[in-house]
């Protein structure tokens, strides 16, 4: 049932199969007053619509006959033309808001302003669109209680908005102010100029000695804005307005609960228009189609598996229309990549600009800002300007991008300049030969001997006319390399980057405010983010690559959607707005829930008329828990839409993408283009073909062995548990990691000094067998900044860097105050003291023999670790303790849960193969422990204990885990044979022949992986 079913009947009984634009074609000419068309004023809601709609009115027009066309224009263009102004550039509309803020208060510094102006500017733009009351909103935003709700977000405090709360009293004053010297000018932000346009019909239709504005006739919109909605409302009321929306009665119905339809049903209500053709014919239910739900196992796959479907869909039928839709518009370089040779898709055209975020260009520009942002200026506390030395990583990162080394073989060929051949690599073996760690920028101005290159990434920033002019002389050297080559896409985008400089650097020509380079680079970046490098082609192309917005009122016959994910299809809940959320409901205004109904009502249009779908999924398994589940709208077509429409053939699939000899072998292979083998491009999960999986032969079972008898740790056990791969390449392949500088605090380096600072001394109690008493403590404690530096410079001298230098003086005062903390701590500690040291760092070892199926001998497996304390305690039993420097919580230690206590069997599955930080801490207590009662040379008695001093929470004292589990669960009262059989069971599975050594499925274990490169996370 339609909302309005008793209006118009139905044109046509059948279900069109042209597309919805050459259906309004037909009924524009149609008409009864076709000859009027000339005078008519079509609206679409994109340019490529307007493109389309022009294609469709020529091929309906009669041979031999000529048409005058209507006036077609694209919704905002059209709002904007109406306005009579012309929209500003954000750069120049923000620079003038700020001059605005000034006048009110002077003491604004634009580093503060710069936080927030953006988004209040688009806040500003999202209010006049939607024809808010601004007084009463600014007004109802000024009062207490809202502006309590927003003290207590920190995010705010960082922007220094909380320093100006007395502004969210003068906001409508500053509002008004812009609103009026932007209209001085003919100027405006893009929802000004759709009041304007409002305001200025309304005038229009006021006067009533001006003629009636032109007929219009609105096609293919969806959600629209407040002031759209009001200016067709204005036009209908007069009679010049006409709309066609393209919907269909699966979502439309009163009572259907798809939000595809929220906002037509709304219209169709309020303007009480007609069922017609474009509204009541069955498209999703009433007509066949081939759905296709394809899983892969990682986003990246989707480009490429999206150059296969197209092949697929060209082999299958050259003549058909195909879009290939990406709602996550990074996806663009892989598809492009991807694509099809040009014999199977000869002419393609891109809908979408290329975001310059996911270009090389931006990534070279965020490097060479992290160098000039991480580096140290000593002397100047406080200033963030110029930075006389940089951190070696970031300096060899920058060097290292693909743009510098293209660079670099260009230079190379130069013969008149022999001095700089090869002279990035020089850059980079002198920071490695020579470990410097931070890196004085004359020093790297002295190695650049003198080349523009060298000096425009390092000299130093002391004001944006600094990063200005380096970022020219980047551009013109990079022009050189890229410029002659012919359509090199590098070419463009350094165009485009060209342009933001240019305009930053007019922007900020004439203009007092000193910027930082944070906040310099806050307002680039934000450019860049809106900028979009566009794609010159053929705009009736069969093939269209585009992002879903693109595709309203478009119909294609084969359409692919990839990423059809939650949080990117429909898109995330996010919020980006200054104002509560309970402003926007309050007004009216745009909130995430309508971002959720225009997106469904995209994708759901889309489907109508499409007889081929493929809509690919990332599987949430592989992707970890950054993978969305599959799209809710794919639910809702198994569920909902399937069992109403029985022509609809969907099939669910996991596939993965091949490799290019099969993709040629499969092209070849492909029958005739009425071939309906819908597999054949596609490979069962069974065939993966791009994953490293390793099978555990017999190799491989002699290494895993080889590994258990020489000693298995408690962090290596936890590694294969965490991924089997990870353990493989670093306990048996042995993979070395690059060569790099090593500064001597790491977070490795820094744990280091800690336990050797802490190890000497409490060193002399251990060697004399003597009780640590609280008399001892003051003593102790005046030597540790000494003990501290001193273990510093030993940690410096191995590593050759220096330990009083910037970053290592930092963590130098930290070790010094966590280990006086600490001592300080232990009168305070129960029980604690007088402490008996019966050694420290000391080697513990355990074997346990294990019976391995199909083999007569026991595999002795051996357990290590090295304790950093062991305590004598009075009653004879041992505690070993270990040193922690990062944070350890004592509830993750209680792997049984306090919400709902797991029973002990499920416990000890826990224990054997979860990995989490939790998991893996109470398994290295609980073998701890279990090497201290077993220890080859020294056995402890048995109920001694295992906890872990965590030097980020002195205060908990030591932290043990509740270990009864492991007793209860195994059946088996002595906790030693117990310990023993549940490491047999690791052994086992270790050895297990039908697990593969493979990768990982949860990403953020990959995020520091020093393997991420071979695997290609
Ligand atoms: S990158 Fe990830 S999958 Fe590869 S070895 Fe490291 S943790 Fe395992």
């Amino acid at each position: 049932m339609l909302p309005s079913p008793t209006l118009a009947a139905p044109l046509t009984a059948a279900v069109s199969s042209r597309s919805f634009l050459a259906d309004v074609a037909q009924a524009l000419l149609a008409a009864p007053d076709a000859e009027t068309l000339a005078d008519l004023v079509v609206i679409v809601p994109t340019r490529r619509a307007v493109v389309y709609l022009k294609n469709e009115l020529a091929l309906a027009t009669p041979e031999g006959q000529a048409l005058w066309s209507p006036r077609i224009a694209a919704m905002e263009d059209y709002m904007v033309e109406r306005a009579g102004v012309q929209v500003e550039e954000p750069i120049a509309l923000q620079l003038r808001l700020f001059d605005i803020f000034k006048a009110i208060d002077p003491d604004l510094q634009f580093d503060h302003f710069v936080g927030w102006g953006g988004l209040l500017l688009q806040d500003f733009s999202t209010l006049d669109q939607h024809l808010a009351d601004t007084k009463s909103i600014f007004e109802y935003l000024a009062e207490a209680k809202a502006l309590e709700r927003w003290q207590l977000d920190p995010e705010l405090k960082t922007t220094g908005l909380d320093r100006y709360f007395g502004f969210w009293g003068q906001l409508h004053r500053v509002y008004l102010r812009f609103k009026k010297l932007l209209k001085q000018d003919h100027l405006a932000y893009p929802g000004l100029a759709y009041r304007r346009a409002v305001q200025h019909l309304r005038a229009e239709l006021a006067d009533v000695k001006k003629p009636l504005p032109p007929r219009h006739v609105f096609v293919g919109l969806g959600g629209l804005s407040k002031a759209e909605e009001t200016f067709i409302g204005l036009l209908r009321s007069r009679g010049r307005a006409t709309i066609y929306f393209d919907g269909d009665p699966f979502y439309l119905e009163k009572d259907s609960p798809n939000r595809a339809g929220q906002a037509l049903r709304r219209y169709w209500q309020a303007w009480n228009l007609p069922v017609d053709d474009f509204t009541y014919q069955e498209h999703l239910r009433g007509r066949p189609h081939h759905l296709r739900l394809l899983g892969v196992a990682n986003a990246s796959m989707q480009g490429k598996l999206a150059g296969q479907l197209l092949a697929e869909a060209r082999q299958r039928n050259p003549d058909a229309t195909v879009a290939v839709v990406l709602p996550d518009e990074t996806l663009l370089l892989p598809v492009l990549h991807g694509l099809p040779p040009a014999s199977l898709v000869p002419d393609f055209n891109v809908t979408m600009g290329l975001s310059f975020q996911s270009t090389a260009l931006f990534n070279l520009v965020d490097l060479l800002f992290e160098v000039h942002l991480t580096g140290i200026r000593e002397g100047e506390p406080g200033a963030d300007y110029g930075v006389p030395k940089y951190h070696h990583q970031a300096v060899s990162k920058l060097l290292a991008h693909p743009f510098l080394r293209r660079y670099q073989q260009w230079q190379d060929a130069q013969a008149d300049a022999p001095q700089y051949y090869k002279l990035l690599d020089k850059i980079c073996q002198e920071i490695v030969q020579k470990h410097l760690v931070l890196l004085p920028a004359t020093e790297l101005l002295r190695l650049g001997h003198g080349h523009p290159l060298i000096e425009a990434l390092f000299q130093t920033w002391d004001n944006c006319d600094n990063i200005i002019r380096a970022c020219y002389t980047l551009i013109d050297l990079l022009k050189q390399v890229y410029g002659h080559e012919h359509g090199a896409i590098e070419a463009e985008y350094l165009y485009l980057f060209y342009t933001l400089v240019r305009q930053l650097d007019t922007a900020f020509d004439c203009r007092t405010q000193r910027l930082s380079v944070r906040s310099f680079r806050r307002f680039l970046y934000d450019q860049m983010r809106r900028t979009r490098l566009p794609f010159a082609g053929e705009p009736l192309a069969q093939v269209q690559l585009m992002g879903l917005l693109e595709t309203r009122a478009l119909d294609f016959d084969h359409v692919i959607i990839l990423s059809c994910n939650e949080n990117t299809l429909p898109p995330p809940k996010r919020q980006t707005s200054l104002f509560p959320y309970d402003v926007l409901a309050e007004y009216k205004l745009p909130t995430h829930a309508d971002a959720e109904a225009n997106a469904a009502y995209n994708f759901w249009r889309l489907l109508q008329r499409a007889g081929r779908v493929d809509l690919v999924h990332v599987l949430p398994g592989a992707e970890g828990v950054r993978a969305g589940e599959r799209s809710r709208f794919l639910r809702q077509i198994e569920f909902d839409l399937a069992p109403q429409n029985p022509d609809l053939v969907l099939e669910d699939q996991t596939v993965d993408v091949l490799v290019n000899e099969e993709l040629e072998t499969r092209h070849a292979e492909v029958p005739g283009t009425d071939s309906d083998d819908t597999s054949s491009f596609l490979l069962p999960p069974s065939q993966l073909t791009n994953d490293l999986v390793l099978a555990k032969d017999e190799a491989m079972l002699t290494g895993l062995r080889g590994v258990l008898e020489r000693g298995l740790s408690p962090s290596a056990l936890n590694e294969f548990l965490a991924c089997s791969l990870k353990f493989y390449f670093s306990r048996l392949a042995k993979f070395q990691e690059n060569e790099e500088v090593e500064e001597a605090l790491g977070a490795d380096g820094f744990g280091t000094v800690v336990h050797d600072a802490l190890e000497h001394l409490l060193k002399p109690f251990e060697l004399e067998s003597r009780d640590l008493t609280a008399a001892d403590l003051p003593a102790i404690l005046k030597r540790v900044p000494a003990e501290v530096t001193r273990q510093l410079r030993q940690e410096g001298a191995e590593r050759q860097a220096r330990p009083d230098d910037g970053l290592n003086h930092v963590l130098g005062q930290v070790a010094t105050r966590l280990i006086r903390k600490y001592l300080e701590s232990l009168p305070g500690q129960p029980g604690l003291l007088p402490l008996r040291i019966a050694g420290q760092e000391k080697d513990l070892v355990a074997t346990v023999f294990v019976d391995l199926p199909g083999r007569a001998t026991k595999l002795p497996v051996r357990l290590r670790g090295r304790a950093d304390r062991i305590d004598a305690l009075p009653d004879g039993r041992r505690r070993v303790v270990d040193y922690k420097t990062g944070l350890v919580e004592r509830r993750e230690l209680n792997l049984r849960g306090t919400q709902k206590p797991l029973n002990a069997p499920d416990t000890v599955a826990r224990l054997l193969s979860e990995s989490s930080s939790g998991a893996d801490k109470v398994r290295q207590l609980w073998l701890y422990r279990f090497m201290l009662e077993s220890d080859e040379t020294h056995p402890a008695p048995p109920g001694s204990e295992a906890a872990i001093m965590s030097l980020r929470k002195i205060d908990e004292g030591l932290l043990s885990a509740p270990l009864d589990f492991i007793t209860e669960g195994t059946g088996e009262p002595d906790f030693r044979l117990a310990s023993a059989e549940l490491v047999a069971r690791l052994a086992r599975h270790i050895l297990d022949p039908a697990e593969p050594i493979r990768k990982t499925d949860d990403l953020a274990k990959c995020e520091y992986c020093p393997y991420r490169g071979i695997c290609a996370r």
